[in-house]
């Protein structure tokens, strides 16, 4: 078994040689235990054309570091990497909506670098192989690997935020996004909040109810977790006892003397916040006396250089550090030294040590890395961290002085807080920040993400805390010499859709009808609370008979006339019901009534799903109240409530087939409150199957439409086999 990390970049830079980088991602990789190794795939950057030079570069990467590099033409890195992740996603996964823009062309690129990437990790990977997505860039890679190749294990972690649904639903391709990320066993996630965000916007667009640790979905179950990153602190400690940083700080030390040391360090990008803290810097500035001894540094990397926000960004501080240089510099002291470049890593960690104070105030950030850095530099002496509330690391790091970086007001209050703090608080704050810095390093971060990759069961099928359909009930069911199986078809057989016309039987469903129907000692009955148009227009074709609004009405499978079970049943009450689902649909918007013959259902699925359950709980509580009189039964199914005659049930049906019928063994099946009236039937030769979560009275349990499927292909596999065997005897 070997580990296959993926992502956009390979960690590398190509120029004249080649030289590995020795960032944390690497660091946290290689320190995974696999028998078979390591494997990373990912673009080598830049554009190299050339074939033969491809092919220079893909012998000695993979001869080297095991790496296997992607390559990109100038048009395909235009689109997929500056256009779609940099300039749609990017923006958008940060709360910064006005910079998101969307071209057609940078999202056919997008999913054709994705499809790039699944061919490559197709070609390369063996069975029972672990497969690592990392971020933004690669999000649909998930599905179209699990699509080809469901023996995989497949993990994704997100390295950004993941916004509200409210940002999240402004993509024009959210859905397929979301689809894409769920064809992952596991996706990890920074912080609480961003899998709360996740959870919500899956909800949202896709109808999927989750649990907060897993989603149930068309496919299988994805696993979802938090496992904020760690930096790389042996690098950082081994630094620390080298000559070069020591250099370093001596002389940083004497060009700094006496002064104070505020620093920034961040790559230039709109995200960390660099304008207002600006801004905070300025208002400061205007309120101190010592505007001779203090020195703001930034360290500003140079990123995306091609994207148009960033160049104006650049523009827009080089302005403003000028402004604020020339009212507040003095012939002793140049307030901001602003640096445009990157630093070699013994200055930066010289600079971490030295400063008195590091100000890390994004306006939103996935987990900011310089904050742990600068806490695991604070060796000697300690400074003081001031955080951004919109960083990551604010979840972990809450000894640190938090900001809202919005308030600039509250920021320069800060500094001059942190400027003034004696050594024993500094002490104090720090101790315990440093410590989980340096042990929650990058490594214990990966190992954790693995641990749980491999721990994620097979898809889940069975939930906690149920009864596993075992082997002997299984044996049972195949081996009966009549079966009744009951099937409730809308969650059940199907997964549900948000619009119930859209649930229609898909291939791999008319496949097992067609295989259903041929089990000859089977007698199908699908039993629904759809009207009887819908279902005798999907299901006629097969040999099942027939049951409409939870059995109101039965058809038999050789005939086209529907029967009413109770046709003196009492249905005046039905627009007094009529009249309190409108006062509800007036306030629930999305919401809408359907009337059936039987019952009168006010369905929710197209409002918002927490506001649509609170306001179906408060008219379920209305209702058992107003209706104690009548001859009705109130039902509260899967984003409907609906009110029927009280006669009529699916377990009085039920009981009546099994009643008149010799079947041996009887399978009934359902996924909501509806299918309980089924399940509360005790007699000892029905086996009830509990689809998906939530209490039930059902025997047994499997997790989606998806597993029941399967279930029941199993069962017609093997039906045959032992009936056939017990035939012979
Ligand atoms: N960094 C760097 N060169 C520099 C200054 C900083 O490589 O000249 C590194 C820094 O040590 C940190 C990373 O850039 O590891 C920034 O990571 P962070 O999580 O703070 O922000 P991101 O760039 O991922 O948004």
């Amino acid at each position: 078994m070997s580990l296959l990390v993926v992502s956009n970049r390979l960690p590398v830079t190509i120029g004249k040689t080649i030289e590995k980088s020795s960032g944390g991602l690497v660091y946290a990789m290689e320190g995974l235990d696999y028998s078979d190794g390591l494997q990373w795939l990912g673009w080598a950057g830049g554009v190299v054309d050339d074939p033969e030079e491809q092919g220079r570069i893909t012998t000695e990467l993979s001869a080297r570091f095991n790496y296997m590099p992607v390559f990109l033409t100038k048009q395909e890195a235009d689109d997929y990497y500056t256009g779609y992740s940099n300039s749609s996603l990017w923006p958008l996964l940060h709360y910064i909506t006005p910079y998101a823009r969307y071209e057609e062309s940078w999202w056919e690129a997008y999913q054709r670098i994705n499809r790039l990437f699944a061919q490559s990790v197709l070609d390369l990977a063996g069975t029972d192989d672990f497969i690592w997505v990392n971020d933004y860039h690669l999000m649909l890679l998930p599905s179209m690997l699990r699509q080809q190749r469901p023996d995989l294990k497949i993990g994704f972690f997100l390295h950004t935020p993941f916004p509200s649904y409210e940002l999240f639903r402004c993509n024009p391709n959210r859905d397929e996004l979301l689809e894409g990320l769920l064809g992952a066993d596991l996706i990890g996630f920074h912080t609480f909040g961003y899998l709360r965000h996740f959870r919500s916007t899956v909800l949202r667009l896709l109808g999927l109810d989750s649990e907060m640790d897993f989603i149930p979905n068309e496919m299988h179950t994805t696993t979802i977790g938090v496992y904020p990153i760690g930096i790389n602190s042996e690098k950082f400690l081994k630094a620390l006892a080298s000559d070069e940083y020591h250099r370093y700080l001596k002389e940083y030390r004497e060009t700094y003397r006496g002064k104070k040391i505020v620093l920034s360090v961040e790559r230039l990008d709109y995200t960390k916040g660099i304008p207002r803290r600006l801004d905070a810097i300025e208002r400061y500035l205007s309120l101190t006396e010592e505007i001779d001894d203090i020195v703001f540094i930034f360290i500003n990397v140079p990123s995306r250089e091609g994207v148009q926000e960033y160049q104006d960004l650049l523009e827009d501080l080089q302005g403003r550090v000028g402004q604020i240089n020339g009212k507040y510099a003095t012939i002793k002291n140049v307030p901001i030294h602003f640096i445009y470049r990157s630093v070699n890593f013994s200055e930066l960690c010289a600079l971490y040590s030295l400063a008195d104070v590091a100000l890390v105030t994004p306006l939103i950030d996935g987990m900011n890395l310089v904050a742990k850095e600068y806490l695991a530099c604070q060796q000697d002496k300690n400074g003081v961290l001031i955080l951004s509330e919109f960083a990551g690391a604010a979840q972990e790091l809450s000894n640190a002085l938090i900001v809202n970086p919005y308030n600039i007001n509250e920021v320069a209050e800060t500094i001059q807080k942190a400027l003034v703090l004696t050594e024993a608080d500094k002490l104090k704050m720090n101790l315990p920040m440093k410590e989980r810095v340096i042990k929650y390093d990058a490594r214990y971060w990966a190992r954790s993400f693995i641990q749980d990759l491999s721990a994620t069961t097979e898809n889940r099928e069975d939930l906690p805390d149920t009864k596993e359909l075992s082997s002997g009930v299984i044996d049972r069911i195949c081996a009966s010499a009549r079966l009744g199986l009951f099937l409730d078809y809308d969650g059940t057989l199907a997964e549900l859709k948000k619009k119930p016309s859209d649930a229609l039987p898909n291939e791999e469903i008319k496949d097992l009808f067609l295989k259903l129907e041929r089990v000859e000692p089977v007698d199908v009955y699908i039993i629904s609370g759809r009207t009887r148009d819908d279902l005798a227009q999907w299901f006629s074709e097969y040999g099942f008979n027939l049951i409409a609004e939870h059995g109101f009405y039965f058809k038999h499978h050789h005939t086209s006339e529907w029967i009413e079970f109770d046709p003196q049943a009492d249905l005046s009450w039905k627009n007094q019901i009529i009249d309190v689902f409108q006062l509800y649909t007036g306030m629930t918007p999305g919401s809408f009534i359907e009337e059936k013959t039987s019952s009168v259902v006010w369905h929710y699925r197209n409002s918002d799903p927490e506001f649509g359950s609170w306001k179906a709980h408060q008219l379920v509580a209305e209702l058992y109240e107003m209706l104690s009189n009548l001859p009705v039964e109130i039902h509260h199914g899967k984003k409907i409530v609906e009110v029927s005659s009280i006669k009529i049930n699916k377990g009085s049906v039920l009981e009546h087939f099994t009643l008149s019928n010799n079947y041996d063994v009887v399978v009934c099946a359902g996924d909501d409150e509806t299918d309980e009236s089924m399940f509360r039937l005790t007699a000892d030769n029905i086996v009830s199957i509990k689809i998906g979560m939530g209490d039930t009275a059902a025997n047994y349990r499997v997790s989606s439409p998806r597993a029941f499927r399967k279930f029941l292909a199993h069962v017609i596999d093997n039906f045959s086999v032992s009936n056939t065997t017990r035939r012979k005897d």
